[in-house]
């Protein structure tokens, strides 16, 4: 049985857990370095990117997590978590003494939070996503349904570099305006070799294909 780490220092921990467990992989909250160890990959949940940033390095998570992503250790960041897997954030948060948040990296993008507005503006849409074809839900001729994603004070990503697949972009009809005024489409799903990250919650939803598709890809097999 596969083993499969969500970060619980901050976030929707739980939804994450359940949907794994639902999936019949060992699901297990990491809180310490030493509890990363033995998983075959790692769930980077939602929440508050600048809160996990802090405590990760706090207790010493980041520096290990970083040096495994570094390795091909397989992530999969939802929303806060898509920020942390970012190599660039666009416009970080600064602490008190003028440092910028840091992300643990991995994936070649420019990520910009908050991207769709306040916690008012959060929003659902159908979307398309690569990759899913042929994953439980899927009809007897291998096409998917629409996922329906929930957008939460959602980040966006602004700029992909050659190494990453785009999975999902909200068209540009569908796409509410961002805070920079405009209504083009966005992309919100990427992959990235054995990362993968979207600017929404699955979890939320009981939507259970972004996991799934997650552990097709630690299997080898996506
Ligand atoms: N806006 C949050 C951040 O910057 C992410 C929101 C979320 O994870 N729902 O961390």
């Amino acid at each position: 049985v596969l083993r499969i780490g969500v970060l619980g220092l901050q976030g929707d921990v739980r939804e994450h857990l359940e949907a794994l467990e639902s999936l019949g992989v060992a699901a297990l909250p990491v809180k310490s370095p030493d509890e990363l160890s033995g998983l075959d990959g790692l769930v980077l949940p939602g929440g508050e990117s600048t809160v996990i940033d802090k405590l990760s390095r706090l207790y010493g998570l980041a520096a290990v997590l970083k040096a495994k992503i570094a390795d091909g250790f397989p992530v999969y960041g939802s929303c806060a978590g898509m920020i942390l897997l970012a190599d660039t954030i666009a416009d970080p948060t600064m602490n008190l003494r003028g440092e910028p948040q840091q992300s643990f990296g991995g994936i070649d993008m420019v990520v910009k939070r908050n991207a769709f507005g306040r916690q008012v503006d959060s929003f659902e849409v159908d979307l398309e996503i690569k990759g899913l074809d042929g994953l439980a839900g899927s009809t007897p001729g291998g096409a998917q349904p629409p996922v329906r994603a929930a957008f939460i004070r959602a980040p966006w990503v602004q700029s992909v570099g050659d190494t990453v697949e785009v999975l999902a972009s909200i068209p540009a009809e569908n796409t509410p305006k961002g805070v920079d005024g405009t209504r083009t489409a966005r992309i919100v799903a990427v992959r990235s070799g054995k990362l993968l990250a979207t600017s929404f919650h699955p979890e939320v939803a009981g939507e259970r294909r972004i996991h799934e598709l997650f552990i097709h890809m630690i299997r080898g097999d996506a």
